[in-house]
């Protein structure tokens, strides 16, 4: 991180190098646990936030949502009823302190804010203007989902919603879509409770000597079951690599080939679900069970359902390699199914993939060219054993390079 050196992501299912680029990527465990510990909690009515002498405290009906007190708590009801479930356990809370005790990938959702609002590119301006535009208060929505660890049960999942199921599957946190509130129909504003966390994670910001730095607020959005909201300090080193603007190279695992794609929120979310799925011990601490409500988005991205969050998780299906290389025909978990997949409905999702205006789309068109199509061919005549026998090779031959 914060090096010039084009950053390798390998999409396909296993790479031999892929253990290799995930520990020279990821943080050692210990400082994400002590990231993990720094995360503090605030009043969902208020935005107060919890200090040792007054923590916040859970609702005991759901143990998702915090207060700082009974009567913030009675206010927010009528808001808090339809949401207050057990069903979701802790819900992506525990995930999400993982993403922000992690520096790098803390960095990086820096870097996808420096480029959604162009902050890298206010060095030009006069210190007072650029001073003013930087201290603005700003948000971004970041959906999220857990889906699971195997891509094949993700596929499963997604092709058979009716049918398919499976008890502890493992499920890991990812990034599906990054939107700024007036990209929203109708657009959004920030709340008073986001003013009153934005206002004290401002004065935090300048305490700490980073007057000259923006601080955005990250709504971390659940399926609208749960949303988190974390404030970001946009700093140097992400507004410096926002402006090198080095492409990521992306390989291949099953033709070995490698491309170059555009630094851009997309890629960056790519590149972070990337190294998450590739954590195969949980050293980022963002796996857990799979709960019914994460299958539910996935089995309603499958039936094609046109809300918000199963929309935001096909667009992402649609840009990221992974899936294009993993098609589902070639499942030897439904191969005793006699539907035919629906796998046709994936190639024109992006028209009506997003919630936004078109004039408003960032995130373009699916990216599968035409060696990503021919990609998808291969593994699928391709039985798992000869598969694997084939990665053995790769190993075998990569060893012998060395
Ligand atoms: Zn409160
Ligand atoms: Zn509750």
């Amino acid at each position: 991180m914060g090096s010039s050196a084009p950053i390798h992501v390998y999409t396909g299912v296993v790479h031999p190098e892929r253990k290799a680029i995930f520990r020279a990527d990821a943080p050692p465990k210990s400082m994400i646990k002590d990231g993990r510990k720094e995360a503090i909690l605030a009043c969902t009515k208020c935005g107060k936030a919890g200090n040792d002498e007054q923590p916040v405290k859970k609702c005991a009906r759901c143990g998702l949502t915090y207060y700082c007190s009974q009567q913030c708590q009675r206010n927010d009801w009528q808001n808090h009823k339809p949401n207050c479930s057990s069903e979701l356990g802790e819900g992506i809370h525990p995930l999400i302190k993982s993403v922000t005790g992690n520096p790098m990938i803390s960095h990086y959702i820096q870097l996808c804010i420096a480029l959604e609002y162009s902050l890298h590119r206010l060095h030009g301006l006069p210190a007072a203007q650029r001073r003013a535009v930087i201290r603005q208060p700003r948000s971004v929505h970041i959906d999220v989902g857990v889906e699971p660890s195997m891509i094949a049960e993700f596929m499963t999942l997604y092709t058979y919603p009716d049918d398919w199921d499976k008890d502890d599957m493992e499920g890991m946190l990812q990034f599906h879509h990054l939107s700024r509130p007036d990209q929203w129909v109708p657009p959004r504003e920030l709340s008073p409770n986001d003013i009153v966390i934005w206002s004290q994670a401002r004065a935090d910001a300048d305490e700490d000597g980073d007057q000259e730095c923006a601080v955005v607020l990250v709504k971390f959005l659940n399926n609208f079951k749960q949303c988190i909201t974390c404030p970001f300090v946009v700093d140097d080193e992400a507004l410096g690599q926002a402006r090198r603007n080095m492409p990521f190279t992306m390989g291949s695992a099953i033709t070995g080939k490698s491309t170059d794609k555009p630094l851009s929120v997309a890629t960056c979310f790519e590149y972070l679900n990337t190294h998450i799925r590739a954590d195969k011990k949980n050293h980022l601490l963002l796996r857990a069970p799979m709960r019914p409500s994460d299958k539910e988005l996935i089995r309603d991205a499958g039936r094609q359902k046109d809300e918000h969050a199963p929309r935001m998780l096909r667009l992402k299906m649609s840009r990221e390699g992974v899936y294009v290389s993993h098609p589902i025909s070639a499942l030897n978990t439904v191969a005793t199914r006699k539907e035919a997949p629906r796998n046709q409905t994936r190639r024109t999702e992006s028209a009506n993939a997003n919630p936004l205006p078109e004039s408003r789309q960032i995130e373009g068109e699916p990216q599968e060219s035409t060696d990503a199509l021919q990609e998808t061919r291969e593994p699928s005549t391709m039985n798992r054993a000869e598969r694997r026998r084939q990665q053995q090779e790769q190993k075998k031959a990569a060893k012998r390079r060395k």
